[in-house]
């Protein structure tokens, strides 16, 4: 057993910010336009290791860095190693590229429809509406773009990219992503959302979006009606570590859902950030009295750079097998990795069925104890009747 998780412990409040008056702090424009994007602002608020100084002035080249002051106060400027810090702070080992990295990590080069769409799954798409984020997460795996930091130019042409939709009626579901779509003016959202639902194949519509977490004054009432207007509009955030669910966070993830946007969680399992049991546990807990429900948990991606990041991928099984059974079965994510060159998620489980022989199935459960269940065999089917008399005909149709 954890211990619960307090709620009188979420961060509320401005911190370093203490002197800006509230009404410009619960700003979404204030936060933009205070983003630290320099080796100076941040070094005159946090005191930087030689590598992070590095990493810095490199970020420009490879991806920008950017924190909004709401973000960069959940840091603990006094652990090197703090797990907000990890996230958002560039490193120097993020210049180094391991062999097995890549630019494109997940191949979705490859699988654009149209520029800024992605068509790997027969029923649904992935469309890139725009390639700024709020902040910048240091394993983003689509780097390559997001930012442009390295002249990648993405200018997505949303209409090209709504006629393939149109034009392509095997796509039922359309995830909205980028850089991150809350990014878009309510305006600019209002349109895109209103289009999607006029197409009459489109049955479900989720954004991807890490603005409740880096950027939760960015849920405005205007925001509200747009989802309410073309709802339902499901969201997946993302949420690495319990230090991110705020009270900030849980009022934006209260108004979403009182805009009747359904939530999900997707997390990254990064090394030093959130791969152990008690961190997890801790974060899936918290989600749920979100209103928020975890959806997937991440292998990162084998972006360049990312070595330092990385976590073992017995880590992610093993923190699954502590929650499958010990908490509610509401908290477990399922544990994906995004296979290499285009194979798309491939789910990634602790093993429970122990064997499977001619006539059961030997399992083990959450304590590790041993059951059985028996197959249906086609010795065992003859004793069932073939025609099931006692059915009233009428209900059989
Ligand atoms: C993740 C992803 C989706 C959505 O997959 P779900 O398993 O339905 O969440 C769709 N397209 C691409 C290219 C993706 O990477
Ligand atoms: S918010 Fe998403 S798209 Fe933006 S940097 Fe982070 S992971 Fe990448």
């Amino acid at each position: 057993m954890y211990p619960r998780d307090a709620r009188e412990n979420w961060y509320r409040g401005q911190g370093l910010w203490g002197e800006v008056p509230a009404e410009q702090w619960n700003d979404w424009r204030w936060q933009m336009r205070h983003r630290l994007t320099s080796l100076e602002e941040v070094e005159q608020r946090l005191e930087l290791t030689a590598a992070e100084r590095e990493g810095c002035l490199l970020a420009r080249n490879k991806l920008a860095m950017a924190i909004t002051p709401y973000f960069f106060n959940l840091i603990d400027r006094e652990d090197p190693d703090c797990p907000i810090r990890r996230q958002v702070i560039p490193r120097k080992e993020e210049m180094a590229v391991s062999p097995e990295e890549l630019l494109d990590p997940v191949g979705e080069e490859g699988a654009m429809g149209v520029d800024g769409l992605v068509h790997r799954y027969p029923d649904r798409c992935l469309f890139l509406v725009t390639n700024v984020c709020a902040a910048y997460c240091r394993y983003c795996t689509r780097s390559r773009l997001v930012s442009n930091a390295q002249g990648y130019d993405f200018h997505p042409n949303l209409e090209n990219a709504l006629r393939y939709i149109e034009e392509h009626p095997e796509i039922r579901d359309v995830l909205l992503s980028g850089g991150d779509p809350l990014m878009l003016s309510d305006k600019k959202l209002d349109y895109l959302l209103g289009r999607l639902r006029e197409i009459p194949h489109v049955e479900f519509v989720r954004i991807g979006s890490r603005i409740p977490v880096f950027l939760p004054q960015r849920i405005t009432a205007g925001l509200q009606d747009v989802m309410r207007r073309h709802g339902p509009v499901w969201m997946s955030i993302h949420v690495n570590h319990p230090k991110e669910c705020t009270e900030a966070l849980s009022e934006a993830t209260e108004k979403l859902t009182m805009a009747g946007v359904p939530l999900g969680n997707q997390s990254v399992l990064l090394r030093g950030v959130n791969d152990d049991v008690p961190t997890m546990t801790s974060l899936v807990h918290r989600l749920l009295m979100m209103r928020v429900r975890p959806y997937y948990l991440y292998q990162c991606d084998l972006i360049t750079g990312s070595r330092h990041l990385r976590a073992d991928i017995r880590k992610g099984i093993e923190i699954i097998r502590a929650l499958r059974g010990h908490s509610t079965g509401y908290a477990v994510p399922q544990f994906v990795i995004d296979a290499p060159a285009g194979g798309g998620k491939v789910p990634v489980n602790p093993e429970y069925v122990q064997e499977i022989t001619e006539t059961e199935v030997i399992m083990r459960n959450f304590e590790g104890k041993e059951f059985r269940y028996p197959l249906i065999t086609a010795d065992n089917g003859k004793q069932v009747p073939a025609e099931a008399e006692w059915i009233p005909e009428e209900i059989l149709l």
